[in-house]
């Protein structure tokens, strides 16, 4: 047991020398075992881990080889680390701890004797080997306990630990970690806080979630809603299109159907008012091949006496004759070129009418139609431009006039009253005889096509009212039938002025 030699050989506190026969890991080592021992060196008081293992020769032991492992190391980390926990050796003895005053006293209370004995042993020098300091101790089950160690700094009632104890392998010494519960409890209520946040904000994260998933929901519902509304109001769309298409075609078709019809009336309508024409001139014709034929046969006359004038040198005779005879063929030339005229067709284009020329072309065409008799003419009208063509302005009034000298046929007294009115924007020309007038029953018909009351002989054709009622329509005028009071008819046209060109000042 003596030291033969060490690593300390040349401090002062070297081992050599030094007798460790009654070292435990010595006694172990020397029969065999392996020697494991925790001890505060008898020199200077140092605590140490020692490992010591037999030396042999041949198979004899021949002395034993120790290592020394410092554990102060392990303590100082711990501190470092902020942590509290000690280590008790088999013994119950505390030979580690991170708190210097636990160090080296007994966890569990020891008996007088068992203190004595390892006073004797030198094991932990001369430690007087106290009990753990504490206020209270409450076991919670194996290896778990309450100790609660006296605190004069922190707070009076002392500062409860949680003791985690456990073996150490291999050794038989036993762990012990040493937990505050304030701060554990500081740590749980903080922990518990940072998880309620932490719940609270997964909650509100879920429900915004949810949420978010509801209102995509309805959002996508409503969109799948509008898409649906949409399509079904294109789809209706396209069929209304489809359908004003088709209506429109059939417009259309309409339109050129209305104005072909249109046209083919208007043509109708112009050959109408030819034939009317050409009607009146067929009455006329009568009246006219015996206006005709009376100059004629002064004609044949005069010129036959003209000769013989000649023929007996009666020159001044015979001159004048000739004179005659040219004043008669003017006047058949003028009938001739009035009837022209008045076959003419008309041009509704050229809207202009001289009035008192239109009634004058009438009166000189109704003229062979005059008659026999005494014929009271009452001109009471101004002359005015009218907005129509002039041959139609003639044609209205040769029917109005001849109509009136029909009426008044065989009478003893007739008169015929030309009576004009002006208004703001129409001129109004009646058209009075004292003819046999106009019965109740015919007046409604009057300006029916084909109504006529006239015997065969007169070439009555029931167009004439008509055709000028139409005339003057289409001018923008009207015509219409009264019966005035004191006998006869009365009809009045109304047509459009135009203004009267003023001749320009010097
Ligand atoms: P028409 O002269 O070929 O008979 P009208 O249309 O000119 O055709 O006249 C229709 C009818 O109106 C005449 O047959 C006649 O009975 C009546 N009528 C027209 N003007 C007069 C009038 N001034 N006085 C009496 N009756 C008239």
């Amino acid at each position: 047991g003596r030291v033969q030699a060490s690593s300390n050989w040349d401090d002062f506190d070297s081992y050599v020398d030094e007798d460790l026969t009654f070292r435990a890991y010595f006694q172990d080592a020397i029969v065999g075992k392996p020697g494991r021992f925790y001890g505060i060196g008898s020199t200077i008081g140092e605590s140490g881990y020692y490992l010591a293992h037999s030396l042999k020769n041949h198979g004899h032991i021949v002395g034993v080889g120790v290592v020394k492992v410092r554990l102060e190391s392990v303590e100082q980390r711990w501190r470092d680390a902020g942590l509290q926990a000690f280590v008790s050796d088999e013994n119950q003895i505390i030979i580690l701890a991170s708190d210097p005053a636990h160090k080296l006293r007994a966890v569990t209370p020891l008996s007088p004797q068992k203190r004595e004995k390892l006073a004797l042993s030198l094991q932990y020098h001369w430690w007087a080997l106290t009990d753990l300091k504490t206020l209270r101790r409450e076991p919670l089950g194996p290896g778990e306990e309450l100790i609660t160690f006296p605190s004069e700094r922190r707070a009076p009632g002392g500062v409860r630990y949680l003791a985690l104890s456990q073996p150490l392998a291999d050794t038989p010494w036993r762990f012990t970690l040493l937990l505050p519960l304030e701060e554990i409890r500081r740590n749980a209520t903080s922990h518990g806080a940072l998880a309620a946040v932490l719940f609270a904000f997964v909650s509100f994260l879920l429900i915004a979630w949810n949420e978010r998933r509801k209102v995509i929901a309805t959002r996508l519902a409503a969109r799948e809603a509008l898409q649906r509304a949409n399509n079904a109001l294109e789809r209706r769309i396209a069929e209304r299109t489809a359908d004003l298409r088709a209506s429109n075609a059939r417009l259309k078709a309409e339109i050129r159907e209305r104005e072909h019809t249109e046209l083919t009336l208007r043509r109708t309508q112009d050959d109408l008012i030819q034939a009317g024409k050409l009607a009146v001139i067929g009455q006329m014709a009568t009246s006219i091949a015996h206006e005709l034929n009376q100059p004629l046969a002064a004609l044949r006359t005069l010129s036959g006496n003209t000769v013989r004038f000649l023929e007996r040198g009666k020159l001044d005779v015979a001159s004048a004759n000739l004179g005659t005879i040219n004043q008669l063929v003017d006047r058949m030339g003028k009938i001739t070129a009035s009837l022209r005229s008045f076959a003419r067709r008309s041009d509704p284009s050229d809207s202009r009418a001289s009035l008192t020329q239109a009634v004058d072309a009438a009166l000189f065409l109704v003229e062979p139609r005059k008659g026999k008799g005494p014929l009271t003419l009452i001109r009471d009208f101004a002359d005015c431009q009218l907005a129509i063509d002039q041959t139609r302005l003639e044609q209205i009034l040769v029917n109005l006039f001849s109509n009136a000298l029909d009426a008044m046929q065989g009478q003893q007294e007739r008169v015929l009253a030309l009576r004009g009115e002006a208004g703001d924007s129409h001129y109004e020309f009646h058209v009075r005889d004292n003819g046999r007038g106009l019965p109740p029953d015919t007046m409604p018909r009057l300006f029916e096509p084909f109504f006529t009351t006239k015997p065969a002989a007169q070439g009555g054709l029931g167009l004439g009212l008509t055709i000028s009622a139409s005339l003057a329509a289409d001018a923008g005028g009207s015509l219409t039938a009264r019966q005035p009071d004191g006998g006869g008819a009365e009809f009045v046209l109304a047509l459009p002025l135009l203004p009267t060109e003023t001749p320009p000042h010097d």
